[in-house]
């Protein structure tokens, strides 16, 4: 690794060559930037049966927990190394073993210091109380043989069978099981890490989201994936328990309950498949995944905004921040790195070129053949509107990212010529089946 000297410099990514064509220039990041490694910590949830003796214990930790909250906001204190000098005594009467104490102070005080943030901030609080009922460790228990054994003291231990899902996360290698959380839900979460050395990347590719698709990419190469599922599955659910006439208020809130459950679990489903492909993609091909922030995105469907009901249930059932979500955990665990652009960063990008970089023209309502196309008058073509939005917040990703690191344009590469993208488009439904092809669906826009 050779370490490169580091200075300021703005870059201008559009650079005019003598004949007045426009060309882009990209980046190359030098080795020093290779991130260092990392852990990741992930949870595997599944379900179990517990026992009575398990209530029980799970009962004595929400009362210990519920006993050090009291006496944390009593005495003012949140941080665990006062707690714990607090608490521990008080805690001699429950009978269980002692580092299931330890871990109910570490819980208050994890709420403790949570409030304390909260208040801090403005946002009103109410008197912390643990309602539900827990079990955590990261002491004494055992994975042997696929099933977790689970600590209950005098050398006694409960089993949980795991399933084949959770046995398989668990036989990778790499992987270290750090706790386990039983809950009141009658589910265990066993969380695990691992170490992640941090791909260096040497591109960027932006997320442009909407309602019809989700598309990624970079000047080189973008992808759309079609997830027009998810809003036609919204659709339907609306219509389903709009259809429903009973005039009694459970009954039409469990039936609601129930079918948001389903929208949401099928709308989740398709874009694991999306957020999958990207970071594979981004793995792959060493680029680092750029997002647009997108806050405030439902101030735009509001009501009194002069849109239709529909069009507004549409927009903000949306899940616009699940595949954020999904990314970024994904991509944390396979070393990618994730950037988010603030607003100011991506304020009237949407409105430039992505090959010149000059204003670009929306087309007209009455021209059907040119729905969602942007039309540069410079370059004298047509693009659309989305695969360009995803290549400018690429664009924009690499100079802020380029900026705040300081580095100095040392190694610029010149790509001269056209910087047509290959565009593939992906039915987010089948892309976990299909391996994306650049030849065959890849796609000219029209000029
Ligand atoms: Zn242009």
């Amino acid at each position: 690794m050779k370490v490169l000297p580091v200075k300021r410099r703005l870059i201008n990514h559009h650079t005019p060559s003598p004949q007045g064509d426009w060309h882009l220039i990209s980046i190359c990041y030098p080795e020093s930037l290779l991130p260092e490694t990392v852990t990741v910590v992930k949870s595997a949830k599944q379900s179990y049966q517990p026992t009575q003796e398990v209530l029980q214990m799970m009962e004595i930790f929400r009362q210990m927990v519920n006993d050090c909250l009291r006496m944390g906001l009593e005495n003012n204190t949140s941080t665990l190394k006062k707690l714990s000098r607090l608490c521990y005594s008080a805690l001699a009467g429950y009978d269980i073993i002692s580092y299931y104490k330890l871990h109910a102070i570490a819980k208050a005080a994890g709420i403790l210091a949570n409030r304390k943030q909260s208040i801090k901030r403005g946002y009103p609080t109410r008197i912390p109380y643990m309602k539900h009922t827990s079990l955590i460790s990261c002491y004494g228990f055992k994975i042997a043989n696929g099933i977790l054994q689970i600590p209950l003291g005098d050398r006694l231990y409960f089993d949980i069978l795991l399933n084949s899902y959770t046995k398989k996360i668990l036989s990778d290698p790499a992987v270290i099981v750090r706790s386990f959380t039983l809950a009141a839900s009658n589910t265990v979460s066993i969380c695990y890490s691992k170490e992640v050395a941090g791909i260096g990347w040497t591109a960027t590719a932006g997320v442009d989201r909407n309602l019809a698709n989700v598309t990624y990419g970079n000047n080189e190469r973008v992808i759309m994936f079609d997830v027009s599922q998810a809003t036609k599955v919204v659709e339907n659910t609306r219509s389903v328990t709009r259809s429903f006439k009973r005039n009694d208020v459970r009954m039409r809130k469990m039936i609601t309950d129930k079918y948001g459950r389903r929208r949401r679990n099928r709308v989740h489903q398709l874009l694991h498949k999306v957020s999958k492909a990207i970071v594979q993609d981004a793995k792959k091909r060493k680029v680092a995944i750029v997002f647009e922030d997108i806050t405030f995105i439902r101030r735009l469907y509001q009501k009194g905004n002069g849109q239709g009901r529909g069009y507004r249930s549409k927009l903000n059932s949306w899940p616009f921040f699940e595949l954020k979500r999904q990314v970024e955990y994904k991509a944390a665990w396979e070393g990618v790195k994730v950037i988010t652009l603030t607003k100011g960063k991506t304020r009237g990008t949407s409105q430039l070129c992505p090959r010149c970089g000059k204003r670009v023209q929306e087309s007209r309502r009455d021209d059907p053949f040119h729905r969602r196309q942007l039309w540069c008058p410079d370059c004298q073509r047509w693009m659309d509107r989305d695969v360009a939005a995803a290549m400018n917040v690429a664009r924009k990703g690499g100079e802020v990212f380029h900026r705040s690191e300081g580095l100095a344009g040392e190694a610029v590469v010149q790509e001269p010529g056209s910087v047509t993208p290959a565009i593939l488009k992906v039915d987010a439904s089948k892309s976990s089946r299909c391996e994306l092809k650049v030849d065959s669906v890849a796609r000219q826009p029209r000029t």
